[in-house]
């Protein structure tokens, strides 16, 4: 029996790993971190989504330790706003919070240790996100062999959105049973608001991918129908 752990933030591309893993392993378990983040209510999403997805789901409470790094993580610190992904500036954007996948990921592996997997599952992208030196293969593949050199066994990372534009990401989501009505429940706005601001770096992102993909993202016809 394959195993594999998923690390389900709540948002687009973790929930889009969440059902790729579904269809590729015998067995799927999901991991969230609380770490006070902004947009919280992502926290929620995970819930709805794991009990959408029917697997077993886990919710680490990691305190406050990535407080003052980011404005993910500073409520005194305002998320940047632009009106169109032509403003986004280049490089690191403000919002990588240091050391965050990093620590998921050890303890995400002591979790998949402890629940027999064999993989973990993160839905990183070098595509798009903001100059996040975490989300590249180059620290994905480092961070796996040095877990393999502290583990008395392996546990592999996988990475399916890792070279996927968000137009991909868009139409893989379409291609998994459940997925796209699952995204209907996902938390992408860094703000976390509800509807999304739509001028975030991470609303901007995901209205490009559902936009290039011509389809309409589920998420907004929930939000129109809940404010009814
Ligand atoms: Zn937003």
């Amino acid at each position: 029996m394959a195993k594999a752990l998923t690390i389900l933030s709540g948002g687009q591309d973790s929930t889009t790993c969440l059902y790729w893993a579904k269809e590729h392993y015998d067995e799927v378990v999901a991991l969230t971190f609380n770490y006070n983040q902004r947009h919280i209510r992502e926290i929620e999403s995970a819930k709805i989504i794991a009990k959408l997805a029917k697997v077993p789901h886990e919710i680490i409470d990691m305190g406050s330790i990535f407080a003052g790094l980011s404005p993910l993580t500073d409520s005194r610190q305002s998320v940047e706003k632009y009106e169109s992904l032509n403003d986004l500036p280049c490089g690191l954007e403000k919002t990588f919070v240091p050391g965050r996948n990093i620590l998921f990921l050890c303890v995400a592996a002591n979790r998949a240790y402890v629940m027999g997997c064999e993989d973990m599952i993160i839905g990183v992208s070098e595509e798009d996100f903001g100059g996040y030196p975490d989300c590249r293969s180059d620290f994905i593949r480092k961070m796996e062999e040095a877990l393999a050199s502290g583990l008395d066994r392996r546990i592999a990372i996988k990475t399916p959105l890792i070279n996927l534009t968000k137009r991909m990401t868009v139409e893989l989501a379409q291609s998994l049973e459940g997925c796209m009505e699952a995204l209907a429940h996902s938390t992408t706005c860094y703000n976390g608001d509800v509807p999304p601001c739509g001028h975030c770096h991470s609303c901007l992102l995901r209205q490009k991918g559902f936009t290039e993909a011509g389809v309409s993202d589920p998420l907004l016809s929930r939000g129109q129908l809940d404010a009814r």
